[in-house]
């Protein structure tokens, strides 16, 4: 290859767009520009995935441009409501086929949890970068299989870690790096709500892997982590179940769990099926603390300190996820808090470990 070719590469700009008159060359260079939208295709048109797709109007680097759907009318609504053209649109038996298909980049899976895995596998084979909702598999040694066929693929794994983009978070975030609280020693992270019908899948081991823990637990096990900048070395934790009909047996309704860390720090966390509103983090460091409620719901969050309120125009958490997320894939860019499949198979081990004591008494050590 010509030394002019390669620095016409590494440019962007194609010998072809040169060798067009003027007016092309710029249409071609836009088109590059263009294609640094990041093409996205959901997977499983439930309620997150409308969620995400409504949130996707908004956002100036990821477009919604497929669908992956067992429901054919769920399909052509989607069609008609998002301009979904008719060979982007698959189902579950024909979507490996999206390696054929070079205008979809990624597939973001808003499907059950027990779903993640084989779908992203299948995907990553595909020769396409994958966003997994949270949790990003049902154990550790799943997020390991995931987070290697991605690496194998040579393909980006994701999790949709929304609040690793939201503005008080990360203000927070930062303070508690820049040492404005002092040391960090502190941490409580309360998660719930009251889940109602009792034949969803979130009550279904097979399909969720647990119970609130895998659901809405894993807030607290990750906003520990994030909060705190450390991660944990053991875990203590203690089940409670007032509703042994709802929830059976591997489905969890309440846990409390606690956490230790390097630094001395320690976490006291709850996770719960069968208590409203609940949703909670507060830091304490030899300096001062912040408080946030609510701390991961949609928003606006609430946060503040000794310093007062924390102010932050509130976004749409989803919008600024897949921007960012496009940046990730398409620029490279570092976010402050990683959603990379290392981040989920984290909280996945620390997960493990908390049924694990459950289920032994034990303190469970890590690492
Ligand atoms: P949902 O039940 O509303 O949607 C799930 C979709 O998957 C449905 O369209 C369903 O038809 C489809 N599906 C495909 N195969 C299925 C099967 N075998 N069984 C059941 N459904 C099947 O669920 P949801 O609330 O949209 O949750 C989907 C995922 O998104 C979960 O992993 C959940 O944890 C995650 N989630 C994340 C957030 C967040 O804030 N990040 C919020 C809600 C849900």
């Amino acid at each position: 290859m010509t030394t002019r070719r390669i620095f016409l590469q590494k440019a962007g700009i194609s010998t072809l767009a040169l060798s067009l008159p003027y007016t092309n060359t710029l249409s071609a260079m836009q088109t590059e520009k263009e294609d640094k939208i990041l093409r996205v295709a959901i997977m499983g048109l439930g309620s997150y995935g409308t969620r995400v797709a409504e949130a996707m109007k908004d956002c100036k680097r990821a477009k919604l441009v497929g669908v992956v759907s067992g429901t054919p009318s769920k399909i052509t609504d989607w069609q008609s409501k998002y301009g979904i053209p008719a060979k982007n649109c698959y189902n579950y038996e024909t979507f490996d086929q999206i390696k054929d298909n070079p205008d979809i980049d990624v597939v973001y899976m808003t499907t059950p949890n027990s779903l993640h895995k084989p779908h992203c596998l299948r995907i990553a084979a595909a020769g396409k970068h994958v966003i997994s909702e949270k949790p990003m598999a049902l154990n550790a040694a799943e997020g390991r299989e995931m987070v290697a066929a991605c690496k194998k693929a040579g393909v980006h794994l994701l999790v949709g870690y929304r609040m690793h983009f939201e503005p008080k978070t990360l203000e927070v975030v930062r303070m508690q790096r820049a040492g404005e609280l002092g040391e960090t020693l502190f941490f409580q992270g309360l998660s719930g709500f009251i889940i109602g019908d009792p034949t969803q899948w979130r009550l279904n081991r097979e399909l969720a892997g647990g119970g609130s823990m895998m659901d809405i637990g894993i807030y607290s096990v990750n906003g520990t982590r994030y909060m705190l900048g450390e991660e944990p070395i053991w875990v203590t934790a203690q089940e409670s179940k007032t509703d042994p009909v709802k929830f059976k047996e591997g489905v969890d309704e309440t846990i409390t769990f606690q956490m230790g860390f390097p630094s001395g720090a320690m976490a006291s966390c709850l996770s719960t099926y069968a208590l409203n509103n609940l949703d909670k983090f507060f830091l304490n460091g030899t300096k001062g603390f912040a408080e946030m409620q609510p701390s991961t719901g949609y928003g606006p969050i609430k946060a503040w300190t000794k310093n007062g309120p924390i102010e932050r125009e509130h976004v749409t958490h989803q919008t600024v996820q897949m921007d960012e997320m496009a940046a990730i894939m398409l620029d490279g860019k570092k976010p402050v808090i990683p959603v990379d499949g290392e981040e989920g198979l984290k909280d996945l081990v620390i997960i493990d470990a908390i049924y694990e004591a459950v289920k032994t008494g034990e303190k469970v050590m890590l690492g």
